[in-house]
């Protein structure tokens, strides 16, 4: 167990910002959690930081747990199931897969972060979402410093949410994730129009997850901004889903809006236009901005505080109610 005092945080959070904690343990085995869980303080979890905002010091400790080991756990013919430490980071552990030659993982490459914290919010990207993979995961409560094994039913997950975003938040500490991944057989999904289209441009009748992962980190640079140059969470803002009826009124009005099934009484609308539709796009309030091509990822173009993100997301949330009466959740923590 490594204990740190007065830490600044600048360097543990994607958006760059400035933010001092008390404390900062890093728990390095299974042991470390079981020694640090039967006296906690008053702590946050803190993996790789590209989820979260803070808008003020901590004053308590952040917790990060670095456990990263990856373990073969069971084999089958077509399918090999892989438990993994939480503080793994969550790209090289997708890499270490494709070298493999195991499946599922390809279309979730280059998202930042750790293994621990992708049930949280149910990590997804390119029409991909991890509880399709995810087979249990380990956490310890840290009311009695128990581990405690969650099945993938009971990690109730749904879009960008799970148990232990919702109704367990901050009761458990995540040690371990196995995953379920394909050795044979793969299933490639190119559901997700632009990565079809790279790799139909590339003239591959059937790729590999390699050629998958390849054209998704591809995709992925082109249009994200890079964390390490410009500070950012990815997406601030969920996807809302609203009643079909809701979203028949708006269209009424707004005939360019488009909306996707979820099932026969919701839709799920893009955030992006929604906010892009109030005008945010390139907007910027200091260092805080809204990104000039992604009006879901707002940015810290050098030295916004937190605390400023935070206010011009709030600015955006009210516009957009404003507008279509629909309020937006965040997807980033705020802390
Ligand atoms: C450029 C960019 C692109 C992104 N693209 C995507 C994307 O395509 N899809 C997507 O889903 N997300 C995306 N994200 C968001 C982010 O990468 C994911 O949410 C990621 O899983 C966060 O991992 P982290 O380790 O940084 O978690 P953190 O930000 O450190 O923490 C996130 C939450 O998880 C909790 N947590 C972390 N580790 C543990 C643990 N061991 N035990 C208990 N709780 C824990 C924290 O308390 C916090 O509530 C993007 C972010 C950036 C910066």
């Amino acid at each position: 167990m490594i204990i740190e005092n007065h830490k600044d945080l600048r360097e543990h959070n994607s958006f760059g910002v400035s933010a001092k904690c008390s404390t900062f343990v890093t728990l390095e085995s299974e042991e470390d959690i079981e020694v640090y869980l039967h006296s906690p303080s008053e702590h946050f979890v803190l993996g790789g930081g590209s989820n979260v905002l803070f808008t003020q010091d901590v004053q308590g400790t952040i917790v990060n747990v670095a456990l990263d080991h990856i373990e073969e756990v069971k084999r089958t013919e077509d399918h090999v199931w892989l438990t993994v430490g939480a503080g793994m980071n969550w790209h090289n552990f997708v890499m270490h897969c494709i070298a493999q030659g195991y499946g599922g993982l390809e279309n979730l490459s280059l998202i930042p972060g750790t293994v621990g914290a992708s049930p949280i919010q149910n990590i997804g990207a390119y029409g991909v979402e991890i509880m399709d993979l995810i087979s249990e995961v380990v956490a310890y409560r840290v009311s009695d410093a128990k581990p405690q094994t969650f099945s993938n039913g009971a990690c109730e997950f749904s879009y960008r949410d799970s148990i232990f975003k919702n109704r367990l938040k901050g009761q458990y500490l995540i040690s371990h994730v196995t995953f379920k991944l394909t050795t044979n057989h793969h299933q490639i999904n190119t559901s997700y129009e632009p990565l079809a289209k790279a790799i139909a441009e590339q003239n591959v009748a059937n790729p590999s997850i390699k050629q998958i992962s390849d054209a998704v980190i591809q995709i992925r640079q082109s249009k994200l901004p890079d964390p390490a140059v410009l500070g950012n969470a990815g997406s601030f803002f969920k996807n809302p889903i609203i009643s079909t009826e809701q979203a028949s009124l708006i269209k009424s009005e707004y005939p360019a809006l488009k909306s996707y099934p979820v099932d026969d009484d919701y839709v799920k609308l893009p955030a992006a236009w929604l906010i892009d539709q109030c005008g945010w796009k390139g907007t910027r309030r200091g260092d805080a901005g809204v990104h000039e091509k992604h009006a879901l990822v707002l940015v810290n173009y050098g030295r916004a505080t937190g605390l400023e993100i935070y206010e011009l997301s709030e600015e955006i949330l009210q516009s957009v109610v404003s507008k279509f009466g629909i309020r937006l959740e965040r997807e980033v923590n705020v802390i």
